[in-house]
């Protein structure tokens, strides 16, 4: 039996519905690209507020979102003058040190227009490795789910440094899926999916629609990272997708240019489907 699927996304608009519906728990993660803008870095915010209005549907469904967020580095880094060059290690600290105040606030403010507190939680690989900094964690994320207050998750990037960071926002979403147990891993970025080729060098590049196996094939499809403040990519998403399905979690790759970002995924927008084995899913469960 093939691996993936190649199809046209129009044909998906349904199951990627009732998929969606019945999940009861989701990690969205929103990429750099997507809530700073490329030249100014400042925050999105007309976009934010459709994302917010997706989530808080969500919410009036009884379904629980967990939102891991990239962007302290881009929104901070307009204090140095880096647009022809990349930041040091140290820069980039300092940027995400400044950004990560202005990130939060954005949605926190979001969120309060609709009438939901957020609370933040900073990460490193160590915490999730660290058995009981882990504990710690998952129980602050349940608390925080009971309460009703939004987490806002993104990488400790003062404390994490070359050496021990997770490096990409992609694993982290993906390794708090794991810790929560949820049902969905959404990673909103700024492509479709995962293209049979790179769709920039071969415009008849097609895009895969659902991925049950990450075989060398699908490996090769993936390109390098190319945006100058994320250090994601397709690589680093198809390593958070391994993760979340040995997890018993679907994982989605999808744009989130336009506004609206997760209702277009529901209502059968281009997106990429990685979907686990059901021993996984009934093992979990
Ligand atoms: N933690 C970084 C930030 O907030 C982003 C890492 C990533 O691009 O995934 O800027």
């Amino acid at each position: 039996m093939s691996s993936l699927l190649v199809q046209q996304h129009s044909t998906a608009a349904p199951a990627s519905r009732i998929r969606l519906l019945s999940a009861r728990r989701l990690i969205v993660k929103i990429g750099s690209a997507l809530i700073a803008d490329a030249e100014t870095g400042e925050i999105r915010g007309p976009w934010l507020e459709t994302l917010i209005e997706d989530v808080v549907r969500f919410f009036a469904r009884g379904q629980q979102v967990i939102i891991v967020t990239s962007g302290a580095v881009a929104v901070g880094s307009t204090h140095f003058n880096h647009l022809d060059r990349c930041l040091r290690v140290e820069e980039k600290q300092t940027a995400a040190a400044i950004g990560q105040v202005r990130l939060i606030r954005a949605y926190e403010q979001s969120f309060e227009r609709h009438g939901f507190g957020v609370g933040q939680i900073l990460l490193t690989r160590q915490d999730l490795d660290n058995q009981h900094r882990r504990l710690n964690a998952g129980s602050t994320l349940q608390q925080l789910l009971k309460v009703g207050a939004v987490p806002i998750i993104n990488e400790n990037d003062t404390t994490a440094t070359a050496e021990i960071c997770f490096g990409d926002n992609d694993r982290l979403a993906a390794r708090v899926a794991q810790m929560v147990n949820a049902d969905v891993v959404i990673l909103l970025s700024n492509v479709d999916g995962l293209f049979s080729e790179d769709p920039h060098a071969n415009p008849a590049a097609r895009l895969v629609t659902e991925v049950r196996c990450i075989t060398p094939e699908i490996e090769a499809m993936a390109g390098h990272p190319l945006a100058r403040y994320s250090s994601g990519g397709m690589v680093t998403k198809l390593m958070a997708a391994r993760i979340a399905m040995d997890a018993g979690c679907e994982m989605i790759i999808a744009s989130g240019n336009k506004s609206y970002p997760l209702a277009a995924i529901e209502n059968g927008g281009p997106s990429t489907w990685f979907v686990p084995l059901a021993q996984a899913h009934a093992g979990r469960r």
